[in-house]
């Protein structure tokens, strides 16, 4: 546990005189949400939405009912992996209703509110944080086990926003080799630390490519040092995913749903066993 700073609206510390102040909000009265867990990464474009989308998959192959909460604002992706498209969610008096996946997973991401996804998002940050807030308040999840949320990436005003209102129930950090692993692990895990939300583990993105004519291996970013940096955190490498030409292209068509990889298997498991229904 971390040293008292002697603030307590970003200490880590548990000192017994800690101001306890629950920023949490309830979300919308007909929401079912059993377990929430972000996905976060230290910039952007190292795939911490095709992170998201996978396990989505994964957890939908093993029979889980899911849903995606993309807090990613300015970037949002999820839509595009999944086929969905701008202007399909509806409401009515009680609230909005997320849009559903061809395999029933239910979904909700600016890109599908505007009425073209090429519209830019231009607003400040108390906006953002505002919309995402509402994606939990004011959308109906109707029966949910797992809510992946994918996180904008770094530790601002919105990741922020999200540990302190939504019931996280862990994270997991997303990065790539090219990264320096160690500085974006220990401020996510930092962040994590801060708002009490566990770290399940890290995924590492773009590990290595197998080629397709030689079926050699190869670290196109050089060595990987996640593993030693997991071990020195404690925690666990949840997957290796390499950087994989058909994944590019079911997202560019929407159709992440036909995935037929084993990259992330580990980590749905891990995640279940971490937080059973
Ligand atoms: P982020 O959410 O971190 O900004 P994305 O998940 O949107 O990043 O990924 C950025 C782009 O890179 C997307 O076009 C995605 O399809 C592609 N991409 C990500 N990871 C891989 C991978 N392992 N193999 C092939 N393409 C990938």
């Amino acid at each position: 546990m971390s040293e008292c700073t002697h603030d307590c609206s970003t200490c880590g510390a548990d000192c017994p005189s800690k101001k306890k102040t629950d920023l949490r909000e309830a979300s919308h009265a007909l929401s079912h949400i059993k377990h929430v867990i972000g996905v976060v990464s230290g910039k952007g474009g190292v795939g911490k939405s095709l992170v998201s989308s996978m396990l989505a998959v994964l957890l939908s192959r093993m029979g889980h009912k899911v849903a995606i909460l993309d807090a990613d604002i300015t970037g949002p992706s999820i839509p595009k992996a999944f086929g969905l498209k701008p202007g399909s969610i509806y409401g009515d008096e009680n609230g909005m209703i997320p849009c559903k996946t061809k395999t029933g997973i239910e979904t909700m991401s600016l890109n599908l509110l505007v009425d073209s996804e090429t519209t830019p998002v231009v607003w400040r940050g108390s906006i953002i944080s505002g919309t995402v807030k509402q994606f939990w308040t004011d959308v109906i999840w109707d029966d949910v086990d797992y809510m992946i949320v994918d996180c904008p990436p770094g530790t601002g005003d919105v990741p922020l926003t999200i540990f302190q209102s939504l019931p996280v129930d862990g994270i997991v950090i997303v990065s790539s080799p090219q990264e320096l692993v160690s500085m974006i692990v220990s401020k996510a895990a930092n962040m994590a630390n801060m708002m009490n939300i566990p770290v399940l583990g890290l995924v590492e993105n773009m590990s290595y490519f197998v080629c397709p004519d030689c079926g050699k291996r190869h670290e196109l970013y050089g060595k990987s040092h996640v593993d030693e940096v997991a071990k020195d955190f404690g925690y666990e490498v949840l997957g290796k995913i390499p950087f994989d030409s058909r994944l590019t292209a079911l997202c560019d068509r929407g159709m992440i749903e036909l995935m037929d990889n084993d990259y992330l298997d580990t980590a749905a498991e891990y995640i279940v066993n971490k937080l059973p229904i």
